[in-house]
């Protein structure tokens, strides 16, 4: 993929803003569980990063998707994933089907006060006893003349404590798994949304993860993102950038663990030599920066398909599947390398291990990429015909 000034640019003013406004704090938001996201994300808005992809009739800046690509691999020089997930939620998990499918009233209503930082957004897909099998979820929305009325709940949401609204995943009818969906925007204040607890996790400490419930939640039924029942679909588009962003940003953080931990075996000596002078070190970590690379050019190949317009589940999944699996591999090595230093719960190496480790899970774990992958090359056995 070939990047311009413009990309640099991108890049260089995000890194600026990551100096002054994000790493200064994260410290203090890792140790309270949870970051002022009104304030920052006014203050990313202000600056024109929530919207880099999105339509410039809604505030954004209307350019192709290399550009968020640029985006998240930067955010990956934030101190720490919980900040970058939250703000990968925002621009590229809760809004990529309302900006292409929703009414325009939608995008004025939701989209546009969502990239200029005032709204604070996020996605409910995953409920307690669905998160692998989208197609199992519980939640429904039932018709009321003009209306939803929506009762269920949403497990393991993103900024859910704080968002101002959702993009909601629900049954809008008894019909095939895979047809009775529906997304619809959820306004997190109104009445029988209930924000039940913040989940208290091994890593992404700074962001906050919601479990929330719903009961009697009306809702009108213009707050549908597209076609009624065509949920699933939508949902299936809408984490194809959310897997790209994630390969993408798991480079920046990549780069970064492997530069600290090239520095820290530098000036750590053992048996008579620095760590790093030893073979298996230094050998070890030009493979980890080999595999890096390789990751790179997949998360690049993927992106320019993408930008051209074409269907690219197999290559997000595949971008997807390598970064959560090259994570825990770079994450454990590294750690390895640091000895005792990198059991310390406050070196950087290991707050890369905890929250990396969330790779292979979340957004669909590796081996739900697996199956698509197999599934499109034709190798996932086909489930049995039923008898009669
Ligand atoms: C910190 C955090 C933030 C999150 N943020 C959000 C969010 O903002 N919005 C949202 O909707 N969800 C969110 N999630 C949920 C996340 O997407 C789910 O946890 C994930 O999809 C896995 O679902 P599950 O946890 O129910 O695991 P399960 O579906 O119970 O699966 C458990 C394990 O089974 C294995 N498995 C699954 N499928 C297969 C298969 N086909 N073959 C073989 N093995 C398989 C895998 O190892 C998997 O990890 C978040 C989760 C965490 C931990």
């Amino acid at each position: 993929m070939l990047f311009t000034d413009e990309h640099m640019q991108l890049r260089d003013s995000l890194l600026k803003f990551i100096e002054r406004e994000i790493n200064p704090y994260i410290e203090q938001w890792e140790e309270e569980q949870i970051f002022p996201a009104h304030a920052l994300f006014k203050k990313l808005g202000d600056a024109g990063f929530l919207g880099v992809c999105k339509p410039p009739e809604y505030g954004g800046l209307g350019l192709d998707y290399s550009y968020s690509v640029v985006m998240a691999e930067t955010l990956g020089n934030i101190n720490g994933g919980g900040v970058p997930m939250a703000i990968g939620v925002q621009t590229d998990m809760a809004t990529p089907a309302l900006a292409k499918f929703g009414s325009d009233e939608l995008k004025k209503e939701f989209l546009e006060p969502t990239i200029a930082g005032d709204f604070v957004a996020c996605v409910g897909v995953s409920e307690p006893q669905a998160g692998s099998d989208v197609a199992a979820i519980k939640t429904n929305a039932r018709r009321d003349g003009d209306d939803y009325v929506i009762n269920g709940g949403k497990m393991w949401i993103t900024s859910g404590m704080q968002a101002d609204w959702m993009c909601c995943l629900a049954n809008t009818s008894d019909g095939p798994a895979h047809k009775n969906k529906s997304l619809i925007i959820v306004p997190l204040k109104t009445k029988g949304v209930e924000r039940a607890r913040k989940l208290k996790k091994i890593g992404m400490n700074s962001s906050d993860t919601a479990q929330i419930f719903f009961d009697d939640v009306r809702v009108p039924r213009r707050y549908v993102i597209g076609q009624e029942g065509m949920g699933f679909m939508l949902q299936m588009i809408q984490f194809q950038e959310e897997r790209l962003w994630a390969g993408a940003n798991s480079l920046g953080g990549l780069d970064k663990v492997l530069r600290l931990t090239v520095e820290y075996t530098r000036d750590r000596k053992v048996f008579g030599k620095s760590v790093l002078d030893h073979q298996w070190v230094h050998f070890k970590l030009a493979e980890l920066a080999t595999e890096i690379e390789a990751l790179r050019a997949l998360t690049y190949t993927a992106t320019e398909h993408y930008i051209t317009g074409k269907d690219v589940t197999r290559w997000a999944s595949m971008v997807k599947l390598k970064a959560g699996r090259l994570s825990r591999e770079v994450a454990d090595t590294c750690l390895q390398f640091w000895g005792g230093m990198g059991y310390m719960y406050e070196s950087p190496v290991s707050r890369f291990f905890r929250d990396g480790r969330l790779g292979s899970i979340g957004g669909g774990a590796d081996e739900v990429m697996l199956s698509i992958i197999a599934k499109l090359d034709g190798t996932l056995p086909r489930p049995p015909k039923k008898e009669g």
